[in-house]
């Protein structure tokens, strides 16, 4: 039976020395602030605002929020980021993603100052990364990459799969670990034979969107897999969450797995103040905590 990888835990571990680090801070007279915006009423990106805007206050820093109605302008939108922007109180921006249909969401992720793009979606923080430079790197796969190292230690020389290539984090995924030394395979929806392509992996990180996708017999004996899928489905007349991964046969053939929820979810918004903590260093010229980036 597999170890399972406690993310919860580990996230609360990482949102204490967050609070830490915070509190040294206030000792220099800097509260770092984080600014989440919320375009429109999509249920589950009001629940992950409001998280994040209660985890941010607990952590010590200043939350603020912006919501914004579904027919928001994309021009009012900039306007307010700009304001973001150029807000000496705000170390970090996070626009919601998705964005009404309406909105240009690359135009509106590449005018977030990128010393204060704390979700690393802004191209010069995707370059950056891809260039094995300082970066701010993206949340979720950050968090994978934390619990990675956490359970393995070295990744060097590691066979990797990633399932999914989405820009959020099936790429900067596989930039992370490539970053770490680990041979690392791409897979998507075009990949032929993706059972025996999973087979191969030591690490096998799933980011596909379909519920419990990825069965035991898809696993190698002994392989660390991290499930970021975050499915909703109806199961005995509840409403419950699943991963991407059959965490029952997966279990049984894996070394150790990330559970859902309870696995990477909350690394995602430990991460998220992470790195608006080193933003704020960073703009201050201070040294970075070590273990809380990549
Ligand atoms: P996207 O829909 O943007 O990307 C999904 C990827 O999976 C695509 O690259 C797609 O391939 C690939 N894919 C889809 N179907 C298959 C298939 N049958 N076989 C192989 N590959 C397939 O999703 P995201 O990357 O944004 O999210 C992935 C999952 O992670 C979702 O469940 C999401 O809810 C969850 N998530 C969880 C987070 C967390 O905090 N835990 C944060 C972000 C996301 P192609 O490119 O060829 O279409």
């Amino acid at each position: 039976m597999a170890i399972i990888i406690d993310g919860k835990g580990f996230a609360a571990r990482v949102r204490a020395q967050v609070a830490e680090q915070v509190a040294a801070l206030a000792g220099r007279g800097i509260v770092p602030g984080l600014a989440v915006v919320l375009v429109g009423e999509d249920p589950a990106s009001q629940v992950y605002v409001r998280s994040k805007g209660k985890l941010t206050v607990e952590v010590g820093m200043r939350s603020f929020e912006h919501k914004l109605p579904a027919d928001t302008a994309e021009a009012e939108l900039l306007a307010l980021v700009e304001r973001l922007n150029a807000d000496p109180a705000v170390n970090g921006i996070l626009v919601q993603l998705p964005l009404p249909a309406h909105i240009n969401a690359d135009l509106v992720i590449n005018a977030i100052d990128p010393a204060k793009d704390v979700d690393g979606f802004h191209i010069s923080n995707v370059g950056l990364l891809g260039t094995g430079q300082k970066a701010m790197v993206p949340c979720t796969p950050l968090g994978c990459l934390m619990m990675l190292r956490d359970h393995l230690g070295s990744l060097s020389g590691l066979e990797a799969v990633v399932v999914g290539r989405s820009n959020i984090v099936g790429k900067p995924m596989a930039q992370l670990l490539l970053g770490d030394s680990c041979t690392v395979t791409v897979a998507h929806s075009r990949t032929r034979d993706l059972p025996a392509v999973c087979r191969r992996a030591d690490i096998l990180v799933a980011a596909v969107g379909r519920p419990e996708m990825v069965s035991g017999e898809w696993i190698k004996p002994g392989a660390t897999v991290i499930d970021v899928g975050i499915n909703r489905v109806e199961r005995d007349g509840r409403s419950r969450l699943v991963g991407d991964v059959d965490f029952e046969s997966a279990a049984k053939v894996a070394g150790a797995i990330t559970p859902v929820p309870g696995g990477v979810g909350p690394m995602t918004i430990a991460c998220l103040l992470a790195n608006t903590l080193i933003a704020t260093c960073r703009a201050n010229g201070l040294a970075e905590p070590e273990g809380l980036t990549a």
